[in-house]
């Protein structure tokens, strides 16, 4: 069954150098990372031989993810690439006694910095992807200004300016770009938001970011960050961690970090004991290694922010007890952290003086952006996957 999936899957993207062959698939729904090694023929002790953080890491691949895979003349796969995050993959190959291996390396990419400049038509999303063929720039700019201008009183004619960072990969645009500031006209008046520090500003100085996350043990001490990829100096090899840890005695209640609805309750992989609950705008949280559920706790059911839905505990590959909160949006990993600290305003002298500076080095560079002279050329989706 899942071999057919698997065929049905793979598509080739690049064709035959020295005898080898590159193929692109995506993760099918519902595969394990350690069912997907049974299914390839590749030994399990890959998998078994890892750290409790690094099968905790395999228990991330997400159904949908585009993977790549090097195969022999025979079908006899050489090398595997699944990408956990947009900066870390899990990269399988064969060694020099011809035994497959297992290691974590960096996602190769470049990035680049953009202005791009944009008259309303229809909507900014469908404007912006229009004239850069990067949907996923438009979906950014609707989240940043989403909370700031009402879209549907936009004017044709109104326009938008925007500088940010692109990452590229294998001649596509890659991951997230990051938004460094924009404008939109709202009827002619300018409204203006910049990135300082980890969130958004206007232009004021104001977030205005509404409030929608709450932390799930009130007071608990962070006792490991979110890292998509970081170096380890003494160990030599890439990890990540793909979540908060909060640090907290077994038995403390974990809360619901927004409305939703249960969507897993049960045992998942290196994350023992698991709770996944979605949340609106693509939003999912989920909270590992506890200790048991809240009484009646099950898939389907809403639950409010704050409630109770489990406790902590140390179950998984845990080496105590503590809360592995996990956020998603759209299925990828992203740092609970940034979304969840506390409104401020710019504050002190120091920084009222650096964010003005800011505030005018990027006014300058907006400018620039205005008309379209300096976009960027058009990506143009190719369409050489081929199916068989
Ligand atoms: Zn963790």
């Amino acid at each position: 069954m899942f071999k057919k999936i698997f065929i049905l899957l793979v598509i080739v993207l690049n064709l035959h150098a020295k005898g080898y062959s590159m193929q692109n698939f995506t993760w099918p729904n519902g595969v394990t990372f350690l069912q997907f090694l049974e299914n390839s023929n590749i030994p399990l002790r890959l998998y078994y031989n890892l750290s409790d953080t690094d099968k905790e890491l395999a228990t991330e691949v997400v159904a949908g993810t585009e993977c790549e895979i090097m195969v022999d003349e025979d079908g006899i796969l050489e090398q595997l690439l699944v990408p956990i995050t947009e900066e870390l993959q899990i990269h399988i190959y064969k060694d020099k006694s011809d035994n497959y291996a297992l290691n974590f390396t960096p996602v190769i990419y470049t990035q680049s910095e953009h202005l791009l400049g944009v008259s309303i038509e229809s909507s900014p999303y469908m404007d912006i992807s229009k004239a850069t063929g990067n949907s996923a720039l438009a979906n950014a700019f609707s989240v940043v200004f989403g909370k700031v201008v009402n879209f549907k009183r936009l004017q044709k004619n109104d326009n938008l300016a925007l500088r940010y960072i692109q990452k590229e990969r294998l001649g596509r645009p890659y991951g997230q770009p990051e938004i460094i500031s924009g404008m939109i006209e709202e009827n002619g008046k300018s409204k203006y938001m910049y990135k300082y520090g980890l969130k958004y500003y206007d232009e004021r100085g104001k977030i205005s970011e509404r409030f929608f996350f709450k932390l799930p043990i009130p007071g608990a001490r962070v006792s490991s960050k979110f890292s998509p990829k970081r170096f380890h100096p003494i160990l030599k090899r890439y990890r990540a961690h793909l979540g908060t840890d909060y640090a907290a005695k077994t038995g403390t209640p974990i809360k619901a970090v927004a409305d939703g609805r249960v969507s897993f309750v049960g045992r998942k992989g290196g994350y023992g004991k698991t709770v996944e609950i979605t949340h609106a705008n693509g939003y999912k949280s989920l909270y590992a290694h506890t200790n048991g559920f809240a009484k009646g706790l099950k898939s389907g059911q809403s639950v409010k922010q704050g409630q109770v839905i489990a406790y902590v505990g140390s179950t998984g590959t845990s080496t105590g007890p503590h809360l592995h909160l996990g956020l998603y949006k759209n299925n990828k990993a992203m740092d609970f952290q940034k979304v969840v600290s506390v409104e401020k305003e710019v504050q002190n002298v120091k920084e009222k003086q650096e964010f003005a500076k800011l505030v005018k080095e990027q006014n300058e560079k907006l400018q620039m952006a205005m008309g379209g002279f300096h976009n960027p050329e058009k990506f143009v989706g190719f369409d050489s996957f081929i199916a068989f």
